[in-house]
C-alpha cells in the first residue's frame, strides 16, 4: 500500500483512543474538568459500566455560550495559551483533547451556563456530527452526558471487562478525587451499587471515612511535617498514613497526589516503604493518602496523555521529604515500634547459642494456607506448611503429626501456656494457638453449614464504606456461613441481628466492619472462605496478655490437640515451642 495521509475521521479516532481507553478515563477527564472549573459539587451517574451512560454534573464556572462549540474541538483549551505555560501547569487539564476525544467515540451532549449568563446552552454530537448551539435552561455549571461509548470502535468495546469491573474502576477513580479534593462534595450513582458520596467538609479524614470506612480513617496518623530543609517554597507533604499495625498485603493502598493530581510513582512508593522499614513486617504495606505540594515549574505533567505519570526536576529532594516526614510521624506516634522487638528476637534466634538451643525448629517460613501457585507477589515458598514443619522428624508427619496429650502446668506473661508432654515441655502461644483452633473450627462449620450464632436483643445498624458494602453485598453467603445474621438496610448500611458466637462479646458494628476490612485485605489468603475464616480467627481469638485459668488453658490445649495442623497458626507462625527431654538433659549437662 502506498503511503497516504489518514483521513481526519480516522486520525481523530486514533488520537481519541489514546486519551479515552476505557469508560473510567471518560469519568476521570470529566471530573478533572469540573474541578478545574472550581466546582465544589460533582455528581456522576453511570449506567452499563459507563457504556450506556456517563453523566457528570458540576456547579463550576460553566462555559460561556459563545465558547461551547469550541470546547469540543481538538486542542481547544482555556487553561494554557502558549508554550511557556507548559512550564508550570496548575490545572488538571491543559491538553484540550478530552471533550474532542470523547465526542469522537460516543454521542456527547454538553449543557452549560456560565455565571454571567441568564440561561444556558446546549450542543450535541451524534455519530461525529455536531448540532448547532441552542439556548437551554440550566443552573450555573456544566452537565456532560456521554452515551453509547465506543459504538464506532467495536474492537475497543470487545476488549473491555465486564460492566461490573468497569464500574469498580470508575468507583476507584471517583474515590481518588474525593481524597484529593476533600472540600468537594462527590456523589456517584451506579446501578446495582450503593451510591457513593462524600460530605465535602474539607477534612481529609472525613473524606477517607467514606472511602475506607470510619474505623480506618479514625486510626490514621496525621503526617507531621518537619522543618522543610529546602525552604518554604521547596516540596512539602501532608496527609494521613496508617499506624503500622493496620497494614495491607499489597501496595495498592499507597496513594499520592502531586498538586492535587493523582499520580503513580514507583520511586515515591519506595520512599514510603523505606520510612516504614522496621515498623512493619516484611511484605506488608501501609495505607497512605499523601498530598505533595511541589512548585509547578518543578514537575512535568506533560509526559503521557493520561497525565498520571509525572517527572520531577528534583526527585531525590521529594523522596527525602516524604521519607523523613513519614518516618518522623511514625516515630512520634509509636515510640517503641513493636516490630523492632520481633526483629531482635529473630536475630538472637540465629546468633545466640542459648536461644537457638531452645528453638529446635527454624523460624517459620511457610506460606499461609490456601495459597495457590502464583499467589501474592513476594511469597516464593508455596509448599504446604506441614512440609516446612521441622520440629518432628520428617517421617513422623501425617497422622502421627498430631499433638500428644499435654498436661497444662501454668501460664507465663499472661501470653504463653506451659504444658508437659511425653517428651518434654511445650510453651504454647495462646493467641496463635486459639487462632488455629477458631480457624479450623470455622472452616469445618462452614463446610457442614452449621454455625454458632449469637442473636442480638436489639438489631444494630452498621454504616459501611462503599467498598465494605460492596464486599458484603457480593459475599453475603460467606458472612452468613460465618454466623452473621444480616439484613440490607438502605444505602451503605446493614442491620446486624446476630453475630458469630465466637465474636459475641464485642461491639457488633465495629466487629463487622473490621472483619470486612480484614477480608478485603485478605491476610494473604486466596479463597473467600479462608479469608473469612482467618479474619474471624483473628478477631475471635484470645489475645496475648489475657489471664487464663487452668480450666481455660486445658480447654484450649484439648482443642488444639484436635486440630489438623496444631503446630502453626493459619499464617504459619509457630503456635508452640517444644523443649525435648533430651535437650533439657543436655542443657543441664545430665547426659
Ligand atoms: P482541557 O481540560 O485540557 O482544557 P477539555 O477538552 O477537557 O480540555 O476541555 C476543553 C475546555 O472546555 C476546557 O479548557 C474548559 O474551558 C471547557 N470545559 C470543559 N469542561 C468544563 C466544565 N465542566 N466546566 C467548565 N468548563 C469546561
Ligand atoms: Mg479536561
Amino acid at each position: 500500500m502506498p503511503i497516504a495521509l489518514l483521513s481526519p475521521e480516522v486520525s481523530s479516532l486514533i488520537a481519541a483512543g489514546e486519551v479515552i481507553d476505557r469508560p473510567s478515563s471518560v469519568v476521570k477527564e470529566l471530573i478533572e474538568n469540573a474541578l478545574d472549573a472550581g466546582a465544589d459539587s460533582v455528581h456522576i451517574r453511570v449506567r452499563g459500566g459507563g457504556i450506556d451512560l456517563i453523566q457528570v454534573n458540576d456547579n463550576g464556572t460553566g462555559i460561556p455560550s459563545n465558547e461551547v462549540a469550541l470546547s469540543i474541538q481538538r486542542f481547544a483549551t482555556s487553561k494554557i495559551s502558549g508554550s511557556d505555560d507548559l512550564e508550570a501547569i496548575s490545572t488538571l487539564g491543559f491538553r484540550g483533547e478530552a471533550l474532542a476525544s470523547i465526542a469522537a467515540v460516543s454521542n456527547l451532549s454538553v449543557v452549560s451556563r456560565s455565571a454571567s449568563e441568564s440561561h444556558g446552552s446546549r450542543i450535541e454530537v451524534r455519530d461525529g456530527v455536531a448540532t448547532d448551539v441552542v439556548p437551554y435552561g440550566a443552573p450555573q455549571g456544566t452537565t456532560l452526558s456521554v452515551r453509547k461509548l465506543f459504538h464506532n470502535l467495536p474492537a475497543r468495546l470487545k476488549f473491555l471487562s465486564t460492566a461490573a469491573s468497569e464500574s469498580s474502576r470508575i468507583r476507584r477513580i471517583v474515590t481518588r478525587y474525593a481524597l484529593a479534593y476533600p472540600w468537594v462534595r462527590f456523589r456517584l450513582d451506579q446501578e446495582k451499587s450503593a451510591s457513593f458520596s462524600t460530605s465535602g467538609s474539607g477534612n481529609l479524614r472525613d473524606a477517607m471515612s467514606f472511602v475506607f470506612g470510619l474505623n480506618t480513617s479514625q486510626a490514621m496518623l496525621e503526617v507531621v511535617s518537619m522543618a522543610n530543609p529546602h525552604g518554604s517554597d521547596g516540596p512539602a507533604v501532608e496527609g494521613l498514613i496508617t499506624p503500622p499495625h493496620l497494614n495491607r498485603a499489597n501496595r495498592s493502598y499507597i496513594t499520592f497526589f502531586v498538586n492535587r493530581r493523582w499520580i503513580q510513582s514507583r520511586s515515591l512508593g519506595v520512599a514510603i516503604e523505606h520510612a516504614f522499614q522496621e515498623f512493619m513486617p516484611e511484605r506488608r504495606y501501609p495505607i497512605t493518602v499523601l498530598h505533595l505540594t511541589v512548585p509547578y515549574e518543578d514537575v512535568d505533567v506533560n509526559v503521557h496523555p493520561g497525565k498520571t505519570e509525572v517527572r520531577f526536576r528534583k526527585e531525590s529532594e521529594i523522596f527525602s521529604v516524604i521519607k523523613q516526614a513519614v518516618r518522623h510521624t511514625l516515630i512520634m506516634s509509636a515510640p517503641v515500634p513493636a516490630i523492632n522487638s520481633i526483629k531482635s528476637a529473630s536475630r538472637s534466634a540465629s546468633s545466640d547459642v542459648f536461644t537457638s538451643a531452645f528453638w529446635p525448629m527454624k523460624p517459620f517460613q511457610g506460606a499461609p494456607e490456601g495459597f495457590g501457585d502464583g499467589g501474592v507477589a513476594g511469597v516464593s515458598n508455596l509448599s504446604g506448611m506441614d512440609s516446612n514443619y521441622e520440629m518432628e522428624p520428617k517421617n513422623s508427619l501425617g497422622p502421627a503429626d498430631a499433638l500428644p496429650i499435654l498436661r497444662v502446668i501454668g501460664q507465663i506473661h499472661n501470653t504463653y501456656v506451659v504444658a508437659e508432654g511425653p517428651d518434654g515441655v511445650y510453651l504454647i502461644d495462646q493467641h496463635a494457638a486459639h487462632e488455629r483452633v477458631v480457624f479450623e473450627n470455622v472452616r469445618s462449620k462452614a463446610n457442614s453449614h452449621t454455625f454458632d450464632v449469637q442473636k442480638l436483643l436489639e438489631p444494630v445498624v452498621a454504616d459501611l464504606s462503599i467498598a465494605q458494602w460492596e464486599v458484603l453485598e457480593g459475599h453475603l453467603d460467606t458472612f452468613v456461613g460465618l454466623g452473621f445474621m444480616l439484613e440490607s438496610f438502605g444505602a451503605n448500611a446493614y442491620l446486624i441481628r446476630g453475630l458469630p458466637a465466637a465474636l459475641s462479646p464485642q461491639d457488633p458494628s465495629t466487629v463487622l466492619t473490621e472483619i470486612i476490612d480484614s477480608i478485603i485485605d485478605g491476610g494473604g489468603f486466596k479463597s473467600w472462605e479462608d479469608r473469612a475464616a482467618y479474619s474471624l480467627a483473628c478477631h475471635g481469638s484470645i489475645r496475648a496478655g489475657t489471664t487464663l485459668n487452668i480450666r481455660e488453658m486445658t480447654a484450649l490445649v484439648r482443642q488444639l490437640e484436635n486440630c489438623k495442623s496444631p503446630y502453626a497458626c493459619p499464617h504459619g507462625r509457630p503456635t508452640m515451642i517444644h523443649l525435648r527431654s533430651s535437650q533439657l538433659e543436655r542443657e543441664f549437662r545430665r547426659s
